[in-house]
């Protein structure tokens, strides 16, 4: 069987990545080694549904300078189709500083670039591309209007939504958080949308309760190292991370969320989709890196024996 189109939408950044012993104190210095990797959130999450075998469509916006061209290229070479992306001249791509600590600790601060100009416009012209039935992945790194713009669209384009919201900001309309079919926040993002702090799987059913009544039809809370929670109006479900030696947990919540697409795309059920994201952000931890780290689909399937 054929699997349903998945298109992400989302931003690309070049990450700037320094591997620490340990991650600084304010005020302090510290010698790190410096690697050049493509990053963003979309760009991570449409590279993991890639990787699984899915030919993913992206929509993104990069700069016309260096880091652009070279992010654009390493898009294409994972498999991702790039036609609905654009590259504006004059505009500098974004990019993020990422330091990563020897125990898998991270720090990141982020330089949006050409992400920040995502118009509603703009998204309007992109969703274009969106087939019927498909399947669209979207996360808060995109200017919030444009959110509202795509989301609006949802009805009269006929595909179902994932939305990752992170980095949790303000200003996603009601009718427009109505419109998600699965809300995708990690702990932090989870507190900062309902105020409940989310520790374990019975603090993750509050959260998810709260998160349904600001509108999406199901709210799917990753807890790291703990897994994952999932609740609807009919039911509830959580399930246990996969223990594994973390090396770095850089795009762990993309990982998942790039499986979790791929894997309802493809035709999975519902806590299938969920165990087969969870293998494959355990996968991610295991290794250096964003995209780098992402699994292929025979190694998940190798892994899931
Ligand atoms: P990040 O910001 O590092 O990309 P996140 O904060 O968005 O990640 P998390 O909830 O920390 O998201 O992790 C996402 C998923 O990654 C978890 O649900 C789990 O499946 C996997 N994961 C993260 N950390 C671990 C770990 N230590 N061991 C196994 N799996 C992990």
């Amino acid at each position: 069987m054929n699997p349903r189109p998945l298109m992400f939408f989302g931003t690309t950044n070049l990450d700037l990545c320094f591997n620490v012993e340990r991650l600084p104190t304010p005020g302090e210095s510290l010698m790190g080694k410096l690697n050049r990797n493509p990053g963003g959130k979309g760009a991570n999450q449409a590279v993991a549904a890639a990787r699984l075998g899915l030919k993913p469509l992206f929509y993104t916006r990069l700069g016309g300078d260096e880091a652009g061209q070279s992010l654009l290229q390493s898009l294409r070479e994972a498999g991702v189709r790039a036609e609905a992306i654009t590259i504006c001249a004059g505009e500098v791509s974004g990019s993020a500083l990422v330091l990563v600590g020897d125990d898998g600790s991270n720090m990141i601060v982020i330089d949006p670039g050409a992400n920040l100009n995502v118009m509603p416009a703009m998204v309007e012209s992109a969703a274009a591309f969106i087939a019927p039935g498909a399947l669209v992945v979207a996360e808060m790194g995109l200017p919030i209007s444009a959110l509202n713009r795509l989301f609006e669209m949802k009805s009269e384009k006929g595909f179902e939504l994932i939305f990752n919201p992170a980095p949790v900001r303000p200003g996603l309309s009601p009718a427009a958080w109505r419109q998600v079919d699965y809300v995708t926040p990690n702990q932090t993002e989870a507190f900062e949308l309902t105020g409940v702090e989310v520790t374990d799987f019975d603090s993750a059913a509050v959260a998810a309760s709260k998160l349904l009544h600001l509108g999406p039809k199901a709210a799917l809370i990753t807890l790291g190292a703990q897994g994952a929670f999932y609740a609807d109006a009919a039911h509830s479900f959580a399930l246990r991370a996969f223990p594994v030696k973390v090396v770095d947990t850089t795009a762990a919540g993309d990982a998942f969320n790039g499986a979790f697409a791929a894997s309802l795309a493809q035709g999975l059920p519902l806590r299938d989709s969920v165990r087969r994201a969870l293998a494959v952000a355990a996968l991610c931890v295991t290794r250096r890196g964003a995209q780098a780290s992402m699994p292929l689909a025979a190694e998940v399937d190798e892994f899931l024996k």
